[in-house]
């Protein structure tokens, strides 16, 4: 390609969504010179689809990336409308920060957070194609050619371009080429990786109407308010934005069904005009009628787009039905009978990198210095997107530096689950975080994020001082408290004891040991907890022992598994596929047996 400039830098993201602006900040808080590129920069932390940051297994990964000193936990705390922790009456293993955005504000916020990072460079442009080189070790990234004839170069590339890889959005016959309703799509990336020799696979998602909320009748519908006391993301936040807005409850019925099966034949889903997998776990409405025939009826939530817009989400009924469909379906659902639709429903189609082709630090093993991160590896969502483009952006940072790799495990974070899961074990539809994918999830709480994080990402320079300093202070309180608890005595017998009673509370306990209510509320929280479940966390802290002790076994690079004669063939086939850099790597790839690693362990032995 004929180039004019060529700028440099150490780390390169392409595409400001919420993975890479994740990366990016998390690279310039390293310390490495870092370019943000992205095709519009009014787009920046943009939110494609639902107005909320958060929800069950997505909370506890906002909170990680905000104990790592990311961004997405501020922005929300700053623009929110609406908090609400979920299954609070479950254990708080389950517990889930959920909060509505103003969606505008939210988008300005992050552009702000981006703008105000030192060492962070944010520019608008199109990447339309990837500059590498062959060395003896095989192909490396130099750099990025954008529009306009302009090179960046850089020695670490990181891709984030969400779903804007040759994708199509459909609603009902109309085709329209974009990743994003208004917005383009990319297609000189797709080409660039497939001609490096990466496999691409089509994914497909789907978004709802949205409709002018001053054409709701919102008498018909059931209120949905925010907690008394709502918490925030960021552990560094101190107060909330007020007042909180109530989003509504309305409901489907059978007139809608019948009317969504007369219309099946256009939905581009049933017709055979969309042929890609998407997310089983947010189905679209024509998708459920099908799939779960025997309900009368779906809940769907109405959920303001902001403070400063009549616009309202319809949470719960995403689909790519035609435009005349979707305008009669309203017409059905009570309190929606006249709601005027100013955004109709579409799904998109496009291209994603099967992410087995990833290093558990995110980089390619193809091409040396590339990193992916977010839906271009087969996920969806926004957090899922944030967490991954974090450690993308912080290990493209830390190989420039020649640094050791920052790799968080599946027993330390969700982040470190939903990586391994990736890597390992790859996906066949879009991949979202539930906490029964985390083996240890009394350990990873959200509650607890900043313990488990903070000081790991302080080690390294990820997180500044007044982040640990308050850590530190909260660490000390918990301590305080602790020992004040095993000093006191509630009939004869220490409270300790007496706080792990199920039925008794941590305000019962303050009731007898006064002191106690010197320690402040977080702390107290964190105490309750490791004395109430002390038992269970034992036992799976004796797991992840057991699970180190495996993982130390490591298998060395480019290790031939088909030298080791007794395995199955379909075993050295995954094996070679996927690469694993230990033996509890290995043992977590789909179909791969404890047999299969009883002898790749004793081969592993003899080798020594
Ligand atoms: P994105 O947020 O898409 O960001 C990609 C960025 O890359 C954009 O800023 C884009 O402008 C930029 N870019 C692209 N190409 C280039 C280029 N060549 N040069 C420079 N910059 C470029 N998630 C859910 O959890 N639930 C849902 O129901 C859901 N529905 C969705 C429906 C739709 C229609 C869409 C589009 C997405 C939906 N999502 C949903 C997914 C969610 O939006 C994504 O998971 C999340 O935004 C992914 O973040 P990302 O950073 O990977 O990509």
């Amino acid at each position: 390609m004929k180039t004019s400039s060529v700028l440099h830098y150490d780390v390169i993201v392409i595409g400001a969504g919420h993975a890479g602006t994740e990366a990016a900040a998390a690279s310039a808080r390293l310390g490495a010179r870092t370019a943000l590129l992205t095709t519009n920069i009014d787009t920046v932390g943009q939110m494609s689809c639902n107005p909320a940051i958060g929800g069950v297994a997505k909370g506890q990964i906002v909170r990680e990336v905000d104990a790592l000193g990311g961004l997405m936990g501020k922005a929300i705390d700053a623009t929110g409308i609406q908090f609400r922790l979920l299954n609070c009456r479950k254990g708080p293993a389950m517990h889930s920060p959920r909060a509505q955005a103003d969606k505008k504000a939210y988008q300005n916020e992050i552009k702000w957070l981006v703008e105000s990072q030192p060492n962070l460079d944010l520019l608008q442009e199109t990447v339309e194609g990837l500059w590498t080189e062959q060395t003896s070790e095989g192909t490396r990234i130099r750099g990025v050619h954008v529009r306009g004839g302009v090179t960046y170069q850089a020695p670490t590339v990181v891709l984030t371009t969400g779903t804007f890889l040759k994708a199509i959005m459909h609603t009902g016959e109309e085709q329209v080429a974009g990743g994003r309703a208004g917005e383009g799509t990319t297609s000189g990336i797709s080409g660039a990786l497939r001609d490096l020799g990466l496999e691409l696979e089509r994914f497909k998602t789907g978004t709802p109407p949205r409709l002018n909320g001053r054409t709701i009748d919102w008498s018909q519908t059931e209120r949905q308010p925010g907690d008394d006391q709502p918490q925030p993301f960021s552990f560094l936040t101190d107060q909330l934005p007020t007042p909180q807005m109530d989003c509504f409850v309305t409901y489907t019925n059978e007139k809608v069904h019948d009317l969504i099966r007369a219309n099946l034949h256009r939905a581009p889903m049933y017709s055979g005009q969309i042929d890609s997998q998407g997310p089983r776990y947010c189905p679209s409405i024509e998708d459920k009628v099908v799939r779960f025939a025997d309900k009368d009826k779906h809940q769907l939530f109405l959920e303001p787009e902001g403070r400063r817009t009549h616009e309202i989400y319809v949470n719960g009924i995403s689909t790519s039905l035609p435009r005349d469909v979707q305008d009669q379906i309203m017409k059905q659902i009570p309190g929606l009978e006249n709601a005027q639709i100013m955004r109709y429903g579409y799904a998109v189609e496009y291209d994603f990198s099967p992410p087995t082709q990833l290093w558990p630090h995110l980089e390619s093993k193809k091409v040396a210095g590339l990193f992916l991160a977010g839906q271009i590896n087969g996920t969806t969502g926004y957090e899922e997107a944030a967490g991954q483009g974090l450690v993308a952006g912080a290990n493209a940072a830390l190989q420039v530096a020649g640094k050791p790799l920052f790799l968080p495990q599946r027993d330390e974070a969700y982040i470190g689950v939903l990586i391994d899961d990736l890597v390992t074990s790859g996906t066949d539809e879009p991949y979202r975080m539930f906490t029964s994918r985390a083996e240890y999830r009394l350990l990873l709480r959200q509650d607890n994020a900043d313990r488990r994080l903070t000081p790991m990402a302080h080690s390294i320079g990820l997180t500044d001082q007044p982040r640990m300093d308050r850590l530190n202070q909260k660490l000390s309180d918990i301590a305080r408290g602790m020992e004040l608890l095993q000093a006191g005595r509630i009939e004869k017998a220490p409270a300790d004891r007496y706080l792990k009673r199920p039925e008794v509370t941590w305000e019962q306990i303050v009731s007898h040991v006064p002191e106690l209510a010197t320690i402040p509320a977080e702390a107290a929280q964190q105490v309750e907890y490791d004395v109430k479940y002390a038992g269970y966390i034992v036992r799976q802290q004796e797991d992840v022992a057991k699970q180190h002790r495996l993982a130390e076994r490591k298998i060395p690079p480019a290790f031939d598994f088909e030298s080791i004669k007794p395995l199955r063939n379909e075993a050295k086939q995954k094996l070679a596929k996927v690469q694993p850099v230990t033996l509890a790597q290995a043992r977590r790839i789909s179909g791969i047996t404890p047999a299969d690693i009883a002898l790749l362990m004793a081969h592993l032995e003899n080798r020594k």
